[in-house]
């Protein structure tokens, strides 16, 4: 008997019947992982006529000003730098603590956290990951170490905090720097520690698709103000005044719009994070009773920013395959993301890597191939929540 769609009013559901039985329901409009939250326009405005006035488009204008010093505030943290994007901010970092020879990461990760090692002539050392965080596996790294070894750049997997004290004894023990690819990490708070001054700089990214965005842009944060200090010439061409150039800079400076939307995003992104909360407990509520579908909750002392929604499919239990599943929920006309696949140790450029090999990096292996997250925002209905878990449960039940 054929499938038939039938409008169901103007709620943006439609029904999916078998004959008389409905089978689904679904969403009208396609339903994305991600949706920037951008502050009221007319609350922009004021800033472009601002912007206009003064003629002052970047190079540490007023707006960056105001944003670095606010957004440090607001972090709880001693400095910032800002960046125009994360990537030139790994890059950026990676040059100002002098890092070289090889560095061990994660090849669990988006594929910038590699290829800014990559920019500064250094030779990425994969190791794998722990499979009840998706972080970098701390107990992996040591065997690792060797007299190249300059430091260690761990990845906040979906804000998830890694093992940070012990990352931080190994690096002590064998005088390493640390690098946090800190860009899904934005609010995320330990009890008693501020997760982006562990390691020795934490990298941010305000990226459209990230939980606070400045459309493009990132940042450095930091302790120590002399890092600082050689941060802000690096990022601006290595100018430490009009005529003197200290090191191999770039062009990585926010521009004054950029800072303007940051600035407004600091008053939304506090309620952004309570509505991706109840959307994660929505999804856990109708999930965790689903054989062969794994979630994950942070640690009690961490408050989480709900950056991501990440499931994991066990083919065997579920009896689908999570591509399957990610294709199936497309029918569903929901858009979910397999972040992180493929691993970047198999990606063309780093699959020569000695460290790439799948005998290496099992874990990272298993969950790459497992992985989909879901779509959350603060818009994101409830009811679309339960609609994308009915979709899922539909999917393992067999129904078309
Ligand atoms: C988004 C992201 C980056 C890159 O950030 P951009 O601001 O887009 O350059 C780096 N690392 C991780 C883990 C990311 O998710």
């Amino acid at each position: 008997m054929a499938i038939r769609i039938t409008r169901d009013g103007d709620d943006g559901i439609e029904e999916l019947t078998v004959g008389n039985e409905i089978i689904g329901r679904i969403s009208e409009e396609p339903i994305y992982v991600t949706k920037p939250n951008l502050p009221p326009l007319e609350k922009l405005y004021p800033s472009l006529v601002a912007i206009w006035n003064r003629k002052i488009l970047t190079n540490g204008g007023p707006f960056h000003q105001e944003f670095e010093m606010k957004l440090a505030e607001f972090l709880r943290v001693k400095h910032v730098n800002l960046f125009a994007n994360a990537t030139l901010a790994l890059i950026v970092g990676l040059e100002a603590l002098r890092i070289s020879g090889e560095v061990i990461t994660t090849p669990y990760s988006f594929v910038a956290t590699t290829h800014a090692l990559q920019w500064n002539g250094i030779t990425p050392v994969f190791c794998d990951i722990d499979p009840q965080t998706m972080n970098i596996d701390a107990d992996k790294i040591e065997a690792l170490i060797t007299p190249r070894t300059t430091a260690i750049m761990p990845v906040h997997v979906y804000g998830h905090p890694c093992e940070t004290k012990k990352i931080q004894s190994i690096a002590d023990r064998y005088g390493l720097k640390v690098i946090y690819d800190a860009a899904h990490a934005f609010g995320v708070t330990m009890n008693d520690r501020n997760l982006l001054l562990e390691g020795d700089m934490s990298i941010l990214s305000f990226h459209g698709t990230k939980l606070f965005t400045t459309f493009e842009g990132g940042a450095i944060v930091t302790k120590d103000s002399t890092l600082k200090k050689r941060i802000d010439f690096l990022k601006n061409f290595g100018f430490a005044d009009e005529v003197t150039v200290v090191g191999p800079g770039i062009n990585g400076k926010m521009n004054e719009l950029q800072a303007a939307v940051g600035l407004l995003g600091l008053e939304i992104v506090g309620d952004e994070i309570v509505k991706r909360r109840s959307i994660a407990q929505t999804y856990r509520s109708c999930l965790d009773l689903v054989k062969g579908i794994a979630t994950f909750e942070p640690p009690g002392d961490v408050s989480y920013n709900y950056s991501y929604f990440p499931i994991l499919v066990d083919e065997e239990e579920f009896g689908v395959s999570r591509d399957e599943v990610y294709e199936r929920l497309k029918e569903c006309n929901v858009f979910a993301r397999r972040y992180f696949y493929p691993l970047i140790s198999n990606m063309p450029t780093y699959r020569g890597l000695p460290s790439a090999s799948k005998e290496n990096l099992p874990i990272a292996n298993e969950i790459a191939s497992r992985v989909l997250c879901l779509p959350i925002y603060g818009e994101l209905e409830l009811r679309d929540v339960r609609l994308i878990c009915d979709c899922i449960r539909n999917i393992a039940a067999g129904r078309p």
